[in-house]
């Protein structure tokens, strides 16, 4: 393992801050190291595994499609892409489905229909496109131009013209910044980098009531809310209201990347032929790990009402131990099993503890754990880690 990881070092651009442990096996909810140690898996690939590792009819349908077709490219029809699009139009508000491989490339498409749309709808002024402060909506250049955190665009300028950000949960922030210029909103339904923020339903209703008023698309970037994680198939379900445009990634494979793009008729009518592509999009391999995610998800009739109900246990749990060392957690937040805790200090220690304790977690700003599991994680997996952060945070306090 050693040698192993020194390789890393030696042949893997230095992008990512890793945990020293490597992962050779998965199953469910728990995870296996090349030394024989087992862990409970509480960041899930970082939301992206709703099923969990390895799922036996994500595998299967995998295994069949490899052995089938792998690739043909969008000159030609086939039948997993097919398939796919009708069951996230079926299931969603959506009307129609453009296939990626990323959450960022969901994302770009995002971006481009909106100014397209708008700028064939009301001239070539109509570009502007608000987000979020504290938002996370990718890596290439348009969404680190559209995420509303400094340290990803450092160092990468210059950056797109045509970004606005304002403060999230501000409803007069929002309309300050809004003028005849700007095409769309670009939230996510709770912030996932940003620290697990969820806003108010109040706040929501009224940004789809400005677009609706104003032909504003809303565009809900759901790469890591969607597909069952907060405990309804799509977070938009639980604020009352639809987007125009959503993005999807990270759980919706069940592991394996891909990315969707949806929007509503009159909004996708604006891309026509040429106007947008993707060489792997649609992959027939990505899109067969797709639909088996979704239909387990969709078949399995008390999957999401209990990643609800889980989520509300953990939650309970981590709001006792917020209680108990209220000096060390500052706050408790999130919806269905996209959970934070937030630390009055650096919460790196506390990961790395978990992990010497086979347990898994991740800290995402800076100073909150974030709790992304699969969503079938058990009672007794969720007892394990809020005994052991009772442990943790007992001996910080
Ligand atoms: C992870 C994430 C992205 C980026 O997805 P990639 O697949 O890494 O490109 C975009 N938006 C949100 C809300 C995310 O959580």
């Amino acid at each position: 393992m050693k040698r192993l990881i020194e390789e890393a070092e030696q042949f893997l651009m230095n992008t990512y801050q890793r945990m020293p442990v490597l992962f050779q096996k998965g199953r469910g909810t728990r995870l296996y190291s090349t030394e024989g140690k087992e862990y409970i898996d509480f960041v899930g690939g970082i939301a992206s595994l709703p099923l969990g590792h390895c799922h036996p009819k994500v595998v299967v349908a995998i295994q069949k499609q490899a052995q089938r077709l792998i690739h043909v490219s969008n000159l030609y029809y086939t039948e997993p892409q097919i398939r796919l699009a009708r069951l996230l139009v079926q299931h969603s508000f959506a009307d129609k489905v453009f296939l990626c491989n990323s959450g960022a490339e969901a994302n770009e498409a995002a971006i481009k229909l909106a100014r397209k749309y708008s700028k064939e709808k009301y001239g070539p002024h109509r570009y502007e496109i608000i987000t979020a402060l504290n938002s996370f909506h990718g890596r290439t250049m348009a969404t680190i131009t559209a995420t509303g955190q400094q340290k990803v665009k450092d160092g990468f300028e210059p950056l797109l013209p045509g970004f606005r950000h304002v403060r999230y949960n501000d409803i007069e922030a929002l309309r300050d910044a809004i003028d005849d210029s700007v095409c769309a909103i670009m939230l996510e339904p709770i912030q996932g980098e940003g620290g697990v923020v969820v806003p108010s339903r109040e706040y929501m209703q009224e940004v789809r009531r400005i677009c609706a008023d104003r032909d504003i698309l809303l565009i809900f970037d759901e790469v890591q809310t969607g597909v069952g994680r907060t405990g309804t198939l799509f977070a938009y379900e639980q604020f009352g209201i639809e987007p125009d445009i959503m993005t999807l990634a990270k759980g919706l494979g069940g592991g394996f990347p891909i990315g969707a793009t949806l929007a509503r008729e009159h909004v996708a009518e604006a891309f026509t032929v040429g106007s947008h592509a993707s060489t792997f999009g649609g992959n027939p391999l990505a899109c067969a790990a797709a639909v088996a995610t979704l239909e387990t998800v969709l078949e399995d009739g008390i999957l999401l009402y209990e990643c609800k109900r889980k989520g509300e246990y953990l939650k309970s749990g981590l709001e006792q131990l917020k209680e108990r060392y209220s000096s060390v957690v500052v706050d408790v937040r999130g919806m269905g099993l996209m959970l934070g805790m937030q630390l009055s200090r650096e919460c790196a220690p506390v990961v790395k503890a978990c992990l010497e304790r086979g347990i898994l977690i991740n800290c995402t700003a800076g100073h909150t754990l974030r709790f992304t599991p699969p969503l079938i994680i058990t009672e007794d997996e969720m007892e394990i880690l809020l005994n052991t952060l009772d442990d943790l945070l007992g001996r910080l306090s």
